[in-house]
């Protein structure tokens, strides 16, 4: 029998009647002959309400023991939107069983807020599965070798429904969400986004990596490594639909380029407005200083984006970065107090109203001019690019926030990604 892995995000569980719509669906995929896992998220807010709550009530400084909390807390979520899907299956007279992460269980690293998977066990799964239930597995979460509950970083879910389905073999994961499938940019941001039919997994692994959250880019790294089918499609779609065209639907990540793909120098363009940047100023410029100021910051396991150094003057360099929004504070403090003074820099100051946009594609391997092209359209915008990053199959630049809109919209059209005029 087929064993199928479907997702839900936040928005598609969130309310009882949405709940009871994507119960309709598994139940209507599970009475097909498929053995159905289902790995929902929290209802939409939940999760930003949980941690609203633990920031109100947080220390000063915040340690791992806060961290542990955090997440023993925002795994509730998806705790209770898993029961609630469970409860509505067998009312709708489907078998149906849920556990969180831990009674599985998937195991992880220890990294609070940003756990990464390491197994997941099968064997309790897989007897319900035989005794002919849908299993229900909550998103987001799993536990450490000590017993503690992580969570996976926001938009985790994603990335625990492609773990199961790789460890489950399964025959695919229906990534359910509120578009219908991976558009060319994000279409609330641009809205002659066009859907794209299939993408390639590594088209899909810049976007994400480069912001666009439909995917959480470990998710793409699970399919990728375990090649297994991942496809992205609405829950909102009328559940009772006619199950091939939905099986159809939407946009499926492939692992094969075909020449098709091979045609759009620029696929898509992604954009984050979750990171900031940080600046060192007059920083020595000798040997070994570019490590001197980011190896801390490794040492904290603070993620470092798009780096520059400018050309020295009077043997003084300025040295600036990114990271995500999130350890924005904590780069700043720890900067100040270990690296400035031991560098003998001059000072450190940041900058929070950035974002980077991204354009990603194969083509752009086998193209040249098309970083030229995004400079030129920028510029004439009259857009200020504060940093560049380029790897074969992606452009990133650094911009001012307020131009995020602006930047993505000029660029979509520029690369002839604006869907045909009705
Ligand atoms: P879920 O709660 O289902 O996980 P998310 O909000 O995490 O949903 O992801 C879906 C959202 O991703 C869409 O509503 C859309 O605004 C956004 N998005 C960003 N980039 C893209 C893209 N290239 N294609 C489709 N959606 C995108
Ligand atoms: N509920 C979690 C979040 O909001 C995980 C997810 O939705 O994928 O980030
Ligand atoms: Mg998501």
């Amino acid at each position: 029998m087929p064993l199928i892995v479907h997702k839900y995000g936040g928005t598609s569980m969130g309310s009882p009647e949405r709940i009871r719509n994507v119960a309709k669906r598994v139940a209507k995929w599970a009475r097909s002959g498929r053995q159905m896992v289902v790995v929902p998220s929290a209802m939409s807010g939940e999760t930003n309400r949980l941690l609203a709550l633990a920031k109100e009530l947080a220390p000063a400084r915040p340690s791992q023991d806060f961290h542990r909390e955090q997440d023993m807390l925002a795994a509730t979520g998806e705790q209770a939107s898993s029961a609630l899907l469970a409860i509505a299956l067998q009312a709708e007279g489907v078998p149906a069983v849920s556990y969180a992460g831990w009674q599985v269980p998937i195991r992880t690293d220890s990294s609070y807020t940003k756990a990464r998977i390491e197994s997941i066990d099968d064997q309790r799964v897989r007897a319900d599965l035989d005794a002919g239930k849908v299993v229900i597995i909550t998103g987001f979460q799993g536990m450490d070798d000590g017993g503690n509950i992580t969570t996976l970083g926001r938009g985790g879910s994603d990335t625990s429904a492609v773990a199961v389905a790789a460890a489950l073999k399964a025959d695919e994961c229906l990534i359910y969400t509120d578009v219908d499938g991976v558009y060319t940019t994000d279409p609330r941001v641009a809205p002659a986004a066009r859907r794209l039919a299939t993408v390639s997994f590594e088209e899909m692994l810049e976007m994400a990596s480069l912001g666009s959250k439909v995917l959480q880019i470990r998710s793409v790294e699970f399919a990728g490594k375990y090649r297994v089918p991942v496809r992205v499609l609405s829950s909102f779609t009328p559940p009772d639909i006619d199950i091939n065209e939905e099986a159809a639907s939407g946009t499926l990540i492939t692992f094969e380029e075909d020449e098709k793909m091979e045609q759009a120098v620029v696929s898509g363009i992604a954009f984050s407005r979750d990171e900031a940047k940080i600046s060192v100023l007059g920083v020595p410029d000798t040997p070994g200083v570019a490590y001197r100021i980011l190896g801390p910051v490794a040492d904290a396991n603070i993620e470092v984006d798009v780096i520059i150094q400018n050309l020295s003057k009077d043997g003084k360099t300025d040295f600036s970065f990114t990271v995500s929004r999130n350890d924005y504070a904590r780069t700043l403090d720890l900067l100040k107090e270990k690296v400035v003074p031991a560098l003998g820099a001059q000072e450190v100051v940041g900058d929070t109203k950035i974002c980077k946009v991204s354009i990603v594609g194969i083509g752009m391997r086998s193209h040249v001019g098309v970083a030229s092209t995004m400079f030129r359209t920028l510029s004439e915008e009259g857009i200020n690019i504060q940093m560049i990053s380029t790897s074969e199959i992606k452009t990133s630049v650094v911009i001012d926030e307020k131009y995020l809109e602006l930047a993505v919209r000029s660029l979509h059209t520029v690369f002839g990604l604006d869907k045909p005029a009705e």
